[in-house]
């Protein structure tokens, strides 16, 4: 990739709730280039297959679903892109337990995958980007300039996901569901972790030449400084 578009490509992978999403959001503002949040376009299908109630295990069903999305993410640095699907912006509705859960199950699926491939990296070619996944320096863009893999405890990321869940200010995002206990988090993610990790296509795991960084004691601002420090003595 980078021979080819000679954008700045950095890669944050790991599993749900090790900080991906604060850090690359941070680190986005620090380079001044766009965050991309991989998983929302998952979240996507995911949100589309139960709108247009679509039986996602038979291949010809989400094939011709797959065909008709029309995906657009709205960038900015440091911010929360926007995800437009045929115009309707569906960012608020694609946070609720039931699509977390369903997003990772369809992200299994070969068709899916290699539907959002091509959208992700056209968007690499044309600005410098903090991409944030789980297959992001293994298969999207195995040639990234810089790549990071975060992973914290499963209690850890269990209790800052609950703390999320419950802030104000992402009232949005689970404006259609009901509240999660801290023990239902904890199972969701081990499940979601579960479920990404043993997929035969494009499994969660770091690449052989990603940086790993433990987040569980670390505040969002130290892996943030952290990761500067890696990609200033590259
Ligand atoms: O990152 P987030 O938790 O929003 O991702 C939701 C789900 O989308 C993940 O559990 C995973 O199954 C899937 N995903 C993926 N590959 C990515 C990003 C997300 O399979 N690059």
């Amino acid at each position: 990739m980078k021979s080819k578009n000679k954008t700045r490509i950095i890669t944050i992978d790991g599993p749900a709730g090790a900080g991906k999403t604060t850090v690359s959001k941070a680190l986005s503002a620090r380079l001044g280039c766009v965050y991309v949040d991989t998983g929302s376009l998952y979240r996507g299908v995911a949100y589309e297959v139960c709108r247009c109630n679509v039986n996602w295990r038979d291949e010809a069903e989400l094939a011709a679903l797959l065909s008709s999305l029309s995906f657009e993410l709205k960038l900015q640095a440091g911010g929360t892109p926007r995800l437009f699907s045929s115009g309707q912006d569906i960012t608020d509705y694609i946070r609720t337990p039931e699509i977390t859960m369903l997003s990772s199950d369809v992200s299994a699926k070969t068709s899916v995958r290699h539907a959002l491939l091509g959208f992700q990296r056209q968007i690499a070619q044309n600005s410098d980007a903090v991409f944030e996944g789980r297959d992001m320096g293994t298969v999207v863009f195995p040639d990234a300039d810089h790549k990071f893999f975060l992973f914290a405890d499963l209690k850890t990321r269990a209790i800052r996901r609950y703390s999320q869940n419950n802030n104000a200010g992402c009232s949005q995002q689970t404006k259609t569901a009901q509240p999660q206990t801290l023990a239902e988090v904890e199972e969701a993610i081990s499940k979601r972790d579960q479920n990404d990790s043993s997929r035969e296509e494009a499994p969660l795991k770091p690449a052989d030449d990603a940086v790993m960084i433990d987040s569980t004691d670390l505040a969002p601002d130290e892996v943030v400084d952290k990761i500067l420090a890696c990609i200033t003595a590259k």
